[in-house]
């Protein structure tokens, strides 16, 4: 991640003079100096465009340039927007429009005709919003004090939406064995997902797996146990199984990493010549950054991956999560989240805790080890890439988690708590409307601003699930939508 920058595009004119444009440059140069202090990632101030051709020329740089995330414009001055056309026409990359002033207040006794020449965002901007508008281009605008935290804040969260397009467009998916038999929502057309998102999904067949498996050597796996002690509690007797889930671990992450792979899906299904479902191996693999989905879903690993690298750090709380049973008592109505055995412990309250029990369902001789714990109490959103048939829809809800209500001391995996927005019940009549499906991404550090201003950037449609929901203004919100993306 520390590789991207974004690129400061500031827009003016010859009409001013020499002097004009020597302090936009040197006020804009300042601004981008000042924003990369407290901004996740670096914002180069670029040019002063005056012409077609500058603006034609710094689109094609960013473009062709593999560390540019994405360009930010504003207007110092006014800048006549027909000279924008060629370049902003032929933009690949993230956009967005800050519309802010050098000066805070109108300096009341200085003010004359020379000093509103000179800051003329106001009139610039929206010139400059025009053209993207005829342009029908997909942007974020941003308005404010470019000194202000919370305008700050904003171009930051924008920023790590941008880094979730460049990560996108690199993703690739290695897939272990098909998907699960007969399941309808993990399937998806990898074509479309490849032109629209940039995802490679390819498969790769288990055997080839345990030959890796079997090239693992015992000193390897001395050294991911000691990795495992650092960050886990080792809370039983059968240390094998633990040595078995890093002997998996080693083989899945060579095999991925040999091939560029931030994603990986497998299935209980088809696990032969492994003793074991990864269960540990996958859920320190997701703390590590790599995205995963169980039962061939990969299309909810390669999200898990994307607000992954879009949360804190470039490796957020983001995990593959699924919907699995409801509590339904009155005013105490909740969702309880897990897995088979794979929730990320990117998400947990505490230390977690490495057990095994037996799993009865798919091909395990043995009990798989796995990280056990409680998820984090929190704001966050669960979130949903569906294939409608000729288009993609991202679904995302509103949540709040809560510390689990009761100790389940019998349920043998994580488990997060969640109540859905605006009220479980409603949330759940929503979410099934929109078909959203019981594998998700949960996150609690990527917003469903975020994840629109992601869907805006892929041009996929999207559907926010939040308090002020009502199923009747969704089923016409969807009704429509579809018309429109048909015509699209
Ligand atoms: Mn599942």
């Amino acid at each position: 991640m520390s590789n991207y920058s974004f690129w400061f595009v500031v827009g003016s004119q010859f009409l001013y003079g020499p002097d004009v444009l020597d302090t936009v440059a040197a006020r804009a140069s300042e601004m981008a100096e000042e924003l990369s202090k407290v901004l996740p990632y670096p914002l180069i101030y670029k040019v002063t465009a005056k012409t077609n051709a500058e603006i034609a020329d710094v689109v094609r740089e960013a473009n062709y340039d593999k560390t540019c995330a994405g360009i930010i414009t504003w207007c110092h001055t006014f800048s006549p927007s027909k000279m924008w056309i060629n370049g902003l026409a032929n933009l690949q990359k993230p956009y967005c429009h800050f519309a802010t002033q050098y000066n805070r207040e109108i300096p009341n006794e200085e003010i004359d005709m020379d000093f509103m020449n000179l800051n003329q965002a106001a009139h610039g901007d929206r010139e400059h919003g025009f053209i993207a508008a005829r342009l029908r281009m997909p942007r974020k605008v941003i308005a404010g004090y470019w000194q202000d935290a919370e305008v700050q804040q904003r171009i930051a969260s924008w920023m790590k939406a941008a880094i979730g397009v460049a990560v996108s467009k690199e993703m690739k998916v290695m897939r272990f064995g098909d998907n699960m038999r007969e399941v309808a929502v993990t399937e998806g057309d990898k074509v479309e997902v490849q032109i629209k998102l940039g995802w490679q999904v390819n498969t790769w067949a288990v055997g080839d797996l345990v030959k890796e498996m079997n090239a693992v050597t015992e000193q390897d796996i001395d050294k991911l146990v000691t990795v495992y002690e650092d960050h886990y509690d080792i809370a039983t007797d059968n240390i094998e199984a633990i040595r078995y889930q890093a002997r998996e671990e080693i083989a899945m992450r060579r095999m991925m990493d040999r091939e560029g792979c931030k994603a990986f899906t497998n299935t209980f299904q088809d696990l032969y010549g492994m003793k074991q479902l990864p269960g540990l191996a996958s859920q320190h693999l997701m703390a590590e950054g790599y995205g995963y989905g169980g039962e061939g879903d990969w299309k909810v690993s390669a999200m898990t991956a994307i607000l992954k690298a879009m949360g804190e750090n470039g490796n957020g709380a983001s995990a593959f999560m699924e919907d699995y049973t409801y509590h339904l008592v009155k005013g105490s109505e909740y969702s309880l989240g897990a897995h088979m055995l794979e929730v990320c412990p990117s998400v947990a309250a505490d230390r977690p805790r490495i057990e095994t029990h037996h799993l009865g369902i798919g091909m395990n001789e043995e009990d798989p080890a796995r990280l056990v714990f409680e998820g984090k109490a929190g704001k966050g959103i669960v979130c949903s890439l569906i294939d409608m048939g000729g288009r993609l829809r991202l679904i995302v809800q509103d949540i709040e988690a809560v510390k689990p209500i009761m100790p389940m001391p019998n349920l043998p995996v994580a488990r997060v708590m969640w109540r859905a927005m605006p009220d479980l019940l409603t949330g759940v009549e929503c979410w099934i409307t929109a078909g959203g499906a019981h594998h998700t991404v949960l996150s609690y550090d990527v917003t469903a601003e975020q994840m629109h201003d992601w869907a805006t950037m892929m041009d996929i449609e999207f559907v926010h699930i939040s308090k002020d929901t009502t199923p009747e203004k969704l089923e016409e919100e969807l009704f429509l939508k579809d018309l429109a993306w048909k015509l699209k």
